[in-house]
Parts: structure tokens; sequence; C-alpha cells
């Protein structure tokens, strides 16, 4: 079984990751970053997806024994009337205290007056794979909606008491159970993983 070793110490990603490892039927042990000495202090400052999640990588494969795989992600909400915003900045949209309910409040408020035509979004997630030999694999999955007029919740975090996904007219917070985690950004980037995995060039380096 392949172990990756995930940048990140926090508790509900390692047990969303694992679901989805279960989801895809792929033979992965996912470890927390907690394992063997916590996750280092990132600065997330590269103004990317990419550039972040690969920060978070390197810096745990850097304290790691050699031959380490390691997954990082970084994902965000992508808002067109607003140019993209949140984006990169999701977690830290209201202040640097990565307050999850003020960040949902300054949202709603910038996105009042936007009438429900104009109110396309998505979320992004972005994964970086460094292999045993440092080799990095970079995977993206996007989830494309909208956003409700006011908050609808019932579940979730961050941005999805508001966030609609195409083809849904309920909320990601409101959504039947284990239906967000098949169309959900990061299921997607997930799935690529899977399938890079599963395909004849994971055999050059595992
Ligand atoms: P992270 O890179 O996964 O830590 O996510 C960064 C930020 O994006 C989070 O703090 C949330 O604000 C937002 N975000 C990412 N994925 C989701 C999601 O599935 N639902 C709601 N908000 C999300």
């Amino acid at each position: 079984m392949l172990t990756l070793h995930l940048a990140s110490g926090n508790a509900h990603k390692v047990e969303e990751f694992r679901r989805l490892a279960v989801a895809t039927d792929l033979a992965v042990d996912i470890v927390s970053a907690q394992v063997g000495g916590g996750m280092p202090v990132v600065d997330e400052d590269t103004g990317t997806f990419v550039g972040n999640a690969r920060k978070k990588a390197r810096a745990l494969q850097a304290c790691r024994p050699a031959g380490t795989w390691v997954l990082a992600d970084d994902s965000g909400l992508c808002v067109d009337a607003l140019s993209g915003a949140p984006g990169v900045e999701s977690a830290y949209f209201a202040g640097p205290a990565g307050d999850a309910a003020a960040n949902l409040n300054k949202l709603i408020a910038l996105m009042k007056d936007v009438p429900v035509d104009q109110r396309s979004a998505h979320f992004i997630c972005v994964l970086v794979l460094l292999d045993a030999d440092g080799t990095e694999h970079i995977l993206e999955g996007r989830c494309d909606g909208r956003l409700a007029m006011a908050p609808r919740s019932g579940g979730g975090f961050g941005y999805d008491p508001l966030f609609m996904p195409a083809g849904h007219e309920q909320t990601f917070a409101e959504l039947a159970d284990g239906l967000k985690e098949q169309l959900s950004h990061r299921a997607r980037a997930w799935a690529h993983l899977a399938a890079w995995l599963r395909s004849g060039n994971r055999s050059q380096h595992a």
C-alpha cells in the first residue's frame, strides 16, 4: 500500500482524503502531518493555488525521511462578479484570523446587490503530489456553480451555505450526505490523482 503524508495537520482534511481514497477504491494510506513531528509553519503567500500547495508539500517533504511521498492541497472559491475573489485568499478574506463566519459574511455583503444571473462562481482545488524522488505532479479539480441570494445552511463549512453546484438548487451545506463528496472540487482533483496513481506512470516511481 502506498503511504501519502498529507501536508496538513487538520484532522477533518485527513478524514476527507481517507474517505475519497475509499470511495475511489484506492489502496493508499493517508498520514496526518501530526504524525512524525507536525506540519512546519508555511506562509501561504505565493498568490496562486499551485504555489501555495507546492510550498506546503516541499516544506513537509524537507522534514521527513528521504523517499517519503507527500500530498498537499490548496483550495478556494472564485466569484466571477468579484473578478475571482476571494480566490487564493479564501481562508483569510475577512482578515488574518481565518474566521470562516466573518469570511462568509463579507462575501454575502459584497454580493447583496448582484442579480441572480451574475452570481456564477467556482471552487478550485489544486493537489501537489511529491513522489519518492521529489518529482512533482499537479492535479486540479473544479466545481462550477453559483451563489444563492442568501445563505442556506444545514451543515458544511466555509462558503458552503452560499454555494450551489451546477445542476442543483441546494447549497453545498444542504446537499444530502455524501453528495458534496462526489461533486466537490476536492473529489474531482482526487479523481485525477487516483487515475494517475493507477496509470503506468506511477509504477516508474513507486
Ligand atoms: P484550504 O486550502 O482547503 O484550507 O481552503 C481554503 C479556504 O477555502 C477555506 O478556509 C474555505 O474558506 C474555502 N473552501 C475550500 N473548500 C471549501 C469547501 O468545500 N466549502 C466551503 N469553503 C471551502
